[in-house]
């Protein structure tokens, strides 16, 4: 019989598929890794799992225990995931911005939501990171697996993510391209990747426009409603080391290619996957045959239902008009 013991034996090893459509007058091979093929749907999976183990190794996690979180709902389910099986109990803390399809996905899987206005800066009380804390200082046997400080992010993709791309390319990838939002998938495959080809491999980051990773001033930080990825302060796991080249991508651009993926290449994703395809495509157009393009597509469209595949909501946001002028801008670079 062949069989996985457990749901988690089935996180990782994900696969790469060559992007053929969207890829019309490039050269160079563009290949996707599909992380919505984790079992929660995400590649935040793949962190839950290290970063529970980790805290039960080290005592801060115990049996009864309660895993505390801010996330923006995909390192929720993963960690739901994990919990689930484990005995635990999950209260999650999401800014308002998170869609409610993605809530109702984490209280189908057991765990409790509290949401906070996404108006405020990380530091005001009423933020998802200090409510959070607070809640997690105030539950008996409260552990809050704080994924903008815990390292077992970035390790947890140095350990799997990177080797998997590694391997699967036979060693040929000249450029890896993903978003950041604590950076973990950055900076732990971005290292691995360095390190198997001699610093070789290109680090490309997606950035939001008006996230910080990429403006680098505070000053010109500004509201975006791609999810999940650019970040308004540089945490831990972010290593600022590893990336050469950011590109920033607006909203319009970052959608238009997210509903293209689905139409044309068959790919379900959400947004922040639609923008890691735009900054692809943007390094590809410029690269010869030979080389090896991944893009990282970190989660399922199926959470996102409400917002980027409806149109309703794309107008509303100012999105759609725009949208068939980035869509022309895009294909022709
Ligand atoms: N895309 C989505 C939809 C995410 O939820 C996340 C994680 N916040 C990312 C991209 C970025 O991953 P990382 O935290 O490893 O930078």
């Amino acid at each position: 019989m062949r069989f996985a013991n457990s749901v988690t034996d089935l996180i990782g090893g994900t696969p790469l598929v060559r992007l053929n459509s969207v890829t019309e007058g490039i050269e160079a091979t563009v290949l996707a890794k599909l992380e919505f093929l984790n079992p929660g749907g995400s590649v935040k999976d793949r962190i839950a799992v290290d970063i529970i183990d980790a805290a039960e190794a080290s005592g801060e996690l115990a049996p009864g225990g309660t895993i505390v979180e801010p996330t923006s709902g995909n390192t929720g389910i993963g960690l739901a995931l994990v919990a689930q099986l484990r005995g635990y109990r999950c209260v999650f803390v999401c800014s308002d911005k998170v869609a409610p399809e993605r809530l109702a996905v984490l209280r189908a899987y057991g765990a409790e939501v509290v949401i906070t206005p996404s108006a405020v800066s990380a530091d005001h009380p009423d933020s998802y990171l200090s409510v959070a804390r607070r809640l997690a200082e105030e539950t008996p046997g409260g552990y809050m697996p704080n994924q903008f400080a815990n390292m077992q992010g970035p390790l947890s993709h140095y350990a799997t993510t990177g080797p998997e791309i590694w391997q699967d390319t036979d060693g040929r990838i000249t450029h890896f391209v993903a978003g950041a939002g604590t950076g973990g998938t950055v900076s732990g495959t971005g290292r691995y990747l360095k390190a198997a080809s001699d610093g070789c491999v290109q680090v490309v980051v997606a950035d939001p426009h008006g996230s910080l990773y990429s403006a680098g001033d505070p000053s010109e930080h500004a509201a975006y409603d791609v999810e999940g990825v650019g970040m308004d302060f540089f945490p831990d796991t972010f290593d600022r080391s590893i990336p050469d080249r950011y590109e920033t991508v607006d909203d319009a651009e970052s959608f238009a290619m997210t509903r293209r993926l689905a139409r044309e290449e068959g790919l379900l994703v959400g947004g922040s996957s639609g923008m890691a395809v735009v900054a692809a495509l943007r390094t590809a157009r410029e690269l010869p045959a030979d080389a090896v393009v991944v893009a990282l597509l970190p989660d399922t469209g199926r959470g996102y239902l409400g917002k980027v595949f409806d149109d309703d909501w794309m107008r509303s946001r100012g999105h759609l008009a725009d949208a068939t002028g980035a869509e022309a801008a895009a294909d022709t670079g």
